[in-house]
């Protein structure tokens, strides 16, 4: 048997982002391999939550409904005073957001990524090889040699490019030299997930304590689970808070004794980290492996998923020929602005919560309540900003947003109906005028009537004739069929 597999694209790391990734690959016709250190799926309970973008990602992949199978939507996430009062509320109750999917989505990850896993092995079975550790690569020009200790021995895979979703302490990242830039925030915290008994005697939003005695985070986790995190104070160990007498009595003030049992406890310390560059040659950064951010805005698994559905586009067209590689460079110019935002919007509420002065946490109460008192907005949303800078005709209305998927009557889904790929979106647009690779959707087309008028008052507030969605769903710009045909070509670099 050979010791050599050759493929388009090796994924090193199977976690959230690298399935995703590989499955969102094989969508593209790509050969791909992701190959995983571990034997299983990691076991314990990380991110919380996944907001509605992200379930569109997965609807792509055939993931949707089996992620929300165990989901729970959320709508509320306060940050209260000690005493009580509200500081700052986010509300993500809205009927619908821009994908149709909840807003907000409380997930347990070993969940999700058995999902993901099975969505991989429907359009690419074999492509995961679990128990295979990356030792060393070499990148050239032309493509990458990777070698891997396997439970059958060393394997070497040969692949026209490498994407490193291995994770915070990433393989990829350190053999290929690329540093982290540390946006100073390193806070420990413990960790408590515990699996419900009663549901009735647990708080149903998410919450913020910002208690300067101890901070406290209360997350509501996946169907059957609910989770704390409490801020360590200096002089705690790690064991010390571990301890199950310790978390008794961090659990006393909540009065949960029966209606939950302790499943895990861990320490973790949030960190903000960013890597210098996303993309070295034939090697690229993904998820976990390219950002880290505090868990503050539920954002970490997200912003990974966004890289996933990014890149893989961008790899399938450019493999395909039917980009130049310069496409792959559009990656990190349009993907680490927003992953920043949201880095920012974490350190924000993580600098608001992780006061332990009792003179600093009084004063930010009182500016935070009068704040509030005079109406002002309590903070930024939790929607990302639009993308800029990349493969976008900057300049028109609406391009770098994120595009609606409108839901039909009948629960008719754009996405399923128009397919994958790009599309070009107008009423009384010539379905075989478009350009290459790129889907034809004229609104008075007879299967496209459940989105006709959601689609028609888009274009009407963007005062558009024509807009291009890109395969990612987010809108390459937006004018007359012909402008946009001739610009999309340019902006592939063909
Ligand atoms: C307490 C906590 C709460 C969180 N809450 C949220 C939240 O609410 N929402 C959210 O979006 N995110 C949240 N996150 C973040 C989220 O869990 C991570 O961002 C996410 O797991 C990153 O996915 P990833 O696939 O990039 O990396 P990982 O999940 O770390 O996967 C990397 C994979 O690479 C493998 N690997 C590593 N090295 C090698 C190697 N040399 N060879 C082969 N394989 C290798 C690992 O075994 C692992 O399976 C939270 C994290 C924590 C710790």
């Amino acid at each position: 048997m050979s010791h050599t597999v050759d493929c388009d694209v090796l994924v090193v790391g199977a976690g959230p982002v690298g399935v995703t990734l590989a499955a969102l690959l094989a969508g593209e016709g790509v050969s791909v391999l992701a190959a995983e250190q571990a034997a299983e799926i990691y076991p314990l309970p990380r991110a919380a939550h996944i907001d509605h973008e992200i379930v569109r990602v997965f609807q792509a992949i055939g993931a949707a409904e089996p992620v929300l199978a165990a989901a729970k939507a959320a709508g509320r996430y306060d940050f209260l005073t000690a005493a009580g009062e509200t500081l700052l509320s986010f509300d993500s109750t809205q009927a619908r957001s821009p994908s149709g999917w909840p807003a907000s989505n409380m997930i347990h990850q070993p969940s999700v990524e058995a999902a993901l896993r099975a969505a991989l092995a429907r359009s690419a079975p074999g492509a995961l090889r679990s128990g295979w550790a990356l030792l060393g690569l070499d990148a050239a020009a032309d493509g990458v040699v990777a070698r891997f200790a396997t439970p059958e021995g060393e394997r070497t895979v040969r692949a026209r490019y490498l994407v490193g979703c291995d994770g915070a302490r990433s393989t990829v990242r350190d053999l290929s030299g690329i540093a982290l830039e540390d946006l100073k925030f390193d806070e420990p915290w413990l960790v408590i997930d515990t699996i419900v008994h009663d549901p009735a005697r647990l708080p149903d939003r998410n919450l913020q304590i910002c208690d300067p005695r101890r901070p406290t985070t209360c997350v509501l986790m996946g169907a059957g689970r609910h989770r704390w995190e409490f801020m360590m104070l200096p002089g705690e160990t790690p064991e010390q808070v571990s301890e199950p007498a310790f978390i008794a009595e961090l659990l006393k003030p909540w009065d949960v004794e029966g209606a939950v049992t302790l499943e895990r406890a861990a320490v973790y310390r949030f960190h903000a980290l960013v890597a210098q560059t996303w993309r070295r040659g034939r090697v690229l950064l993904a998820g976990d492996a390219a950002h880290q951010t505090p868990p503050f805005a539920g954002q970490g698994l997200c912003a990974g998923v966004r890289d996933a559905a990014n890149l893989a586009w961008k790899l399938g067209a450019v493999l395909r020929g039917a980009a130049a590689e310069s496409l792959l460079d559009t990656y990190q110019t349009e993907r680490e602005p927003h992953v920043r935002a949201f880095i920012d919007l974490a350190l924000m509420m993580g600098r608001t919560v992780c006061i332990t002065d009792p003179d600093a946490a009084a004063a930010r109460d009182a500016a935070m309540l009068a704040q509030r008192a005079s109406g002002q907005a309590q903070g930024p949303g939790l929607g990302g900003p639009a993308l800029a800078g990349g493969c976008l005709l900057e300049g028109t209305p609406g391009a770098g947003e994120f595009f609606p998927q409108p839901w039909g009557p009948g629960g008719e889904r754009l996405d399923e109906t128009a397919g994958p790929g790009a599309w070009l979106i107008g009423r009384g647009v010539d379905p075989a005028g478009g350009p290459p690779g790129v889907a034809v959707l004229d609104l008075d087309q007879p299967h496209l009537q459940p989105f006709a008028a959601d689609l028609s008052r888009w274009l009407e507030r963007h005062g558009a004739a024509a807009v291009l969605v890109r395969p990612d769903r987010y809108v390459f710009g937006t004018g007359s069929p012909a402008d946009l045909a001739a610009a999309w070509t340019a902006a592939l670099g063909r």
